[in-house]
């Protein structure tokens, strides 16, 4: 679905939001629509944990300035470790990045569903360098284990990319060269 559909939905949606870069655009539309979203910030995968912090603090600056609800989660690295031990060789948009999709997408969906969300969704996909339809895929499978509604929201279209780089560039926010785990940490450029 495109990001203006949101307009029509009724009920409270819980978005997963991995950094400030992937979420600026998302951002802005929804202060702009007065969207009753939240966002959720729920990263084991990143390394290290400086890192972690640098990229939270990044999203909280973007929800207080655009006056967005934030719900934090522990920094729990254990959780992604676990899930992805031996796969260490995997390639980006490989089984490694699925395994690491759907871990953050439950434990999302879980909150949603505990809390009195309606919907679950996130900004996984935003960046090009992710595969859109392995993000979605994980989503519809925890939609099916929680009975959370999955939105499987394209932010790279209506717009939104153009704005995220506008906001980006307005709030000199911080933009990483890797994914977030130590795998994409050791093969940065
Ligand atoms: S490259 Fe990114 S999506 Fe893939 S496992 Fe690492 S942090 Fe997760």
């Amino acid at each position: 679905m495109l990001s203006n559909d949101l307009i029509t939905i009724k009920g409270k949606i819980l978005l997963l939001v991995c950094c400030a870069p992937c979420c600026a655009g998302a951002v802005d539309f929804i202060a702009k629509h007065k969207l009753d979203i939240t966002l959720f910030f729920y990263n084991p995968n990143i390394y290290p944990e400086e890192e972690y912090i640098k990229r939270k603090n990044e999203v909280i600056r973007l929800a207080k300035l655009y006056n967005i609800s934030f719900i934090d989660t522990d920094y729990t690295p254990t959780d992604y470790q676990k899930v992805t031990t031996g796969l260490g060789s995997c390639p980006e948009r490989g089984e490694r990045c699925f395994i690491c999709f759907s871990l953050r997408l439950l434990k999302t969906a879980i909150y949603a569903r505990d809390n009195g969300f309606d919907y679950f969704t996130s900004t996984l996909g935003f960046s090009r360098w992710k595969d859109l339809n392995q993000v979605d895929t994980a989503g519809f499978n925890v939609e099916k284990k929680t009975n959370v509604p999955y939105l499987d929201v394209n932010w790279r279209k209506g717009g939104i990319q153009d704005r995220a780089r506008q906001v980006i560039k307005e709030n000199s926010i911080y933009e990483q060269n890797y994914c977030g785990c130590i795998y994409s940490f050791k093969n940065k450029k």
